[in-house]
């Protein structure tokens, strides 16, 4: 039997802004995602960040967990989970996208203020880039 994949989406509120941190979180998710199967993208937005994680149901999960914990950030919220038969990032074990690379024509969401964004939005958000990403 095939393993299900499974796609989350999250939302969450900076606390640690250093780029240190941001090496240390794009270091360790290049290496753990890619022995766990996991893909998925990282908008990194001036005050919060939406992840997109996707991979077998219990390696997503067991990271969620971990993620959820993580000290770096708070308020971590899961906006979107569902079954998928295929990932949309498959080739980038996490896409790492700063949001000053992207113009979205949304005023709050232009300052990278991601915390309100709604599940349907984000899902879009993603999509964007992956067609971005695709040319
Ligand atoms: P560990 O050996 O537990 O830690 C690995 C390294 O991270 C060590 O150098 C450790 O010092 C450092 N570290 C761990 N936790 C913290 C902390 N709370 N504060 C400061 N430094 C810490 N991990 C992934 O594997 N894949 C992802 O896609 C991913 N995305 C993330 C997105 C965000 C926004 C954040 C904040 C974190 C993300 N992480 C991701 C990191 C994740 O939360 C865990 O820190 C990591 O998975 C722990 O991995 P480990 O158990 O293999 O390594």
């Amino acid at each position: 039997m095939q393993t299900q994949l499974k796609q989350v989406i999250y939302v969450s509120e900076k606390i640690d802004t250093s780029s240190d941190s941001l090496t240390d979180i794009y270091d360790i998710s290049q290496k753990n995602n890619s022995e766990g199967g996991i893909s998925g993208c990282l908008l990194i937005g001036s005050n919060s960040y939406l992840q997109l994680l996707e991979g077998p149901d219990s390696a997503v999960e067991n990271l969620y967990s971990k993620i959820k914990m993580d000290s770096r950030h708070k308020k971590v919220k899961k906006l979107f989970e569902r079954n998928i038969e295929e990932k949309l990032f498959s080739s980038w074990s996490m896409k790492f996208a700063p949001f000053s690379n992207i113009e979205w024509g949304d005023k709050e969401f232009d300052a990278g203020k991601f915390q309100n964004i709604s599940a349907a939005a984000a899902v879009k958000v993603f999509k964007s880039i992956k067609e971005m990403i695709d040319g």
